[in-house]
């Protein structure tokens, strides 16, 4: 069984439909680590085509916010602008979607899927110390997150954590693989809005069975999601930043 890994769409539908083009054969299954929508101009689009092709998907804070289930004190302005346009925007079978989905950890191939880490969904896992801090609530030998918007993860050995960040930024795809004596965290980067530097949209692919991860990047029309932004009223700010990928 081969796997699609997708996080934080983010209502990206340029990015989304890139991404399914890049991958296309390449898979059986796809899973997604949340944050469907938030930010983006195609909420109902990234909720459909999540809800019609993924076979795992576990929420994210923006899902959380943007179904109402949370207050939107901690969010800072532009998310809370889109987390209330999307609210009002999407219809009423998106809404109940995005209100059924469940908090992490879910579990698929003897992986763990989590949106920010094992021990609380809306926490963030960026660097090393944050890796080693929840070194001893990983489950299974391969945790999928995401949240952070930044493509790659760590290696968890008894001697230690590595992260890792695979794709460089001249470079379409990266392969990881997976030693046996090692915990992973696996972060397939944002298919959204990236925050690693690199505007292009980003997944990851699985073989469990062949302990492989590829990492990819792929180009989309960056132009025409920044427009669909700006045309629905949303802040320009989370437009402009997609040409930036932070
Ligand atoms: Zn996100």
């Amino acid at each position: 069984m081969r796997y699609l890994i997708v996080s934080d769409i983010h209502s990206n539908r340029e990015a989304l439909e890139a991404v399914v083009d890049d991958a296309a054969g390449s898979y059986d299954r796809v899973l997604c680590c949340g944050d469907l929508v938030g930010y983006g101009a195609d909420p109902e689009y990234a909720i459909e085509w999540t809800r019609a092709n993924a076979s795992q998907v576990v929420r994210g804070n923006h899902d959380k916010a943007c179904a109402g289930l949370d207050d939107l004190e901690w969010f800072n302005p532009a998310a809370r602008a889109s987390a209330l346009w999307t609210h009002q925007t999407i219809g009423a079978e998106d809404l109940q979607y995005l209100t059924s989905l469940l908090r992490g950890p879910a579990y698929e191939a003897n992986c763990s899927m989590v949106h920010g880490s094992p021990v609380d969904e809306d926490e963030y896992v960026v660097n090393t110390a944050d890796a080693v801090g929840i070194a001893s609530y990983l489950e299974t030998p391969v945790t999928l997150f995401g949240h952070t918007h930044l493509q790659g993860g760590f290696l968890v050995h008894r001697n230690g954590v590595l992260p890792f960040r695979p794709v460089g930024a001249r470079e379409k795809s990266a392969t990881v693989e997976l030693d046996p004596d090692s915990l992973y965290l696996i972060n397939p980067g944002s298919v959204g809005q990236p925050r690693d530097g690199d505007p292009r949209a980003a997944y990851a692919l699985f073989w469990p069975e062949k302990r492989l991860v590829e990492y990819r990047r792929v180009t989309y029309d960056v132009a025409a999601a920044q427009r669909k932004i700006r045309e629905a009223g949303l802040p320009g700010a989370l437009a402009d930043r997609l040409a930036r990928g932070l």
